[in-house]
């Protein structure tokens, strides 16, 4: 545990068992050095601890990516509670929860993320202030569905051979949960083909009625004829043997830590796939959380969501100099953000 500290450069691991609830947590704090971590309550089902940990630490040193490259004044950090088996109390659990995150004195500041709800950030505010997301806040899906949408936008505009709107663009989005679904709303309004696949048939039949999609099978997804191929389900969908059986130009969706292998993103620069780094893709619902915490405006925030395509138009004029990998550009960029020039980084 301690090595995968120290490569990740974490700050701190904390647990927390509450026998009464049930509540088995992780909260992982990557970075503070730019404000305190702020990262989503992960709430899924791990087969081990050592799982949850690592998703944790994973997700945390992401968010840390995520916040320096959006220009915000936070840190990155991620908790996850451990779905107990069989029947519980959740009010319990995420009180529970709460008073975990209390407990942190502000340095961490937990919001919604896969199988969380802005109900549940409701119940964590009755135990600590450290929290973002409420029902009064709002659900921060919509805000990361922008911010892929304008990433699909600014690929597309990179691929000369692609047309300079999206009108007639396939588009093939995996996982129709809180962002996949907002971004085919937003992908039909823009007049794009959709190609869709979930795991939940319901989601899917939803999705084929709105905006008039093609299902596929969850399984074939990565594999369809598209333009892009947009991962919105969960991560670790880009490994060496899916990124085979790519048949798209571009690769941009909303799910944190899509790279399986630790070279996924030179396989897809080898195979000439445009690929949109995820914890840049996906920083609206971050940018949301973080600016709607301390009272900002819609206005303000939908602007700085928009910035995310241009950040990407000037990782691409990099890569267009450099030709290296745009997932190594990115992350130059942000741990220069965060640790500064001293390893003779590339200046952001
Ligand atoms: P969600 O739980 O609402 O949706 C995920 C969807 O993916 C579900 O509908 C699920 O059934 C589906 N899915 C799971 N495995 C699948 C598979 N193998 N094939 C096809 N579909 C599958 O989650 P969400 O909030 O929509 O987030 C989606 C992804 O984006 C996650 O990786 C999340 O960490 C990331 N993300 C979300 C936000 C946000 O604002 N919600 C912000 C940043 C990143």
């Amino acid at each position: 545990m301690f090595r995968t500290i120290t490569d990740t450069r974490l700050n701190d691991l904390h647990f927390k068992h509450d026998e009464s609830s049930g509540l088995k947590a992780i909260i992982a704090i990557h970075d503070t050095s730019r404000g305190p971590a702020l990262g989503g309550c992960r709430f899924i089902s791990y087969q081990t601890t050592d799982e949850a940990i690592q998703d944790a630490v994973r997700l945390a040193k992401a968010m840390s990516y995520k916040a320096a490259l959006a220009g915000l004044d936070q840190g990155g950090g991620k908790s996850v509670v451990m779905a107990p088996d069989g029947d519980f109390d959740r009010e319990a659990l995420f009180r529970a929860f709460g008073r975990f995150v209390n407990e942190l004195g502000g340095r961490y500041i937990t919001a919604m993320d896969c199988g969380t709800f802005t109900d549940d950030m409701d119940t964590i505010a009755t135990e600590t202030a450290h929290v973002t997301c409420t029902t009064a806040m709002g659900d921060p899906a919509p805000y990361t569905a922008q911010g892929v949408f304008g990433s699909i936008k600014a690929c597309v505009a990179a691929c000369k051979d692609l047309p300079d709107s999206l009108e007639g663009v396939t588009v093939a989005v995996q996982g129709l949960g809180h962002v996949g679904y907002a971004l085919c709303q937003l992908l039909h309004q823009a007049k794009a083909r959709l190609i869709v696949a979930d795991i939940a048939q319901d989601k899917v039949d939803q999705c084929c009625k709105a905006f008039n999609a093609e299902a596929v099978s969850p399984e074939d997804i990565h594999k369809v004829n598209c333009d892009v191929f947009s991962p919105c389900g969960l991560g670790g969908i880009l490994n060496n043997k899916t990124i085979q059986t790519l048949k798209c130009r571009v690769v941009a969706g909303s799910a944190n830590n899509q790279f399986a292998d630790p070279d996924s993103g030179l396989s897809l620069h080898r195979q000439a796939i445009l690929y949109a780094p995820d914890y840049l893709v996906n920083a609206g619902g971050l940018i949301f959380a973080s600016l709607r915490h301390v009272g900002e405006s819609d206005k303000v925030i939908r602007k700085r969501i928009d910035g995310i395509g241009e950040t990407l138009t000037r990782l691409f004029k990099r890569q267009a100099q450099s030709g290296e990998p745009i997932s190594l550009i990115a992350d130059r960029m942000a741990e220069t953000i965060l640790y500064g020039n001293d390893q003779g980084r590339m200046t952001a």
